[in-house]
């Protein structure tokens, strides 16, 4: 379904009161999206949580880290990381 506001654009169109200043910003319907996915997000974590092992889930997200990085610096980097056992650093090559 086409976007009413952005037409499909993403971006959407934002005048002032006297129309001197117009600037563009995100549209809703990225926001609205974005949103969407971090609720399914959350729900999906709850119901890991409660079915599966936290080894095995993070194994599944290290399988992940380890397939998406592939390239020489970074598998030197990430094993530098795991050397130091920086959990939350590691965590971060996820979204990255
Ligand atoms: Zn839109």
């Amino acid at each position: 379904m086409k976007c009413n506001e952005c037409n499909d654009t993403r971006i959407r169109t934002v005048g002032c009161n006297n129309h001197a200043v117009v600037y563009t910003e995100e549209c809703y319907c990225v926001q609205w999206e974005e949103r969407q996915k971090e609720d399914l997000a959350i729900k999906m974590a709850e119901v890991l949580c409660s079915k599966i092992s936290k080894e095995k889930l993070a194994l599944t997200l290290s399988t992940m880290i380890v397939d998406k990085h592939t390239d020489e610096y970074d598998v030197h980097v990430l094993s530098s990381i795991t050397e130091n056992r920086e959990a939350s650093y590691l965590l971060n090559w996820a979204i990255v």
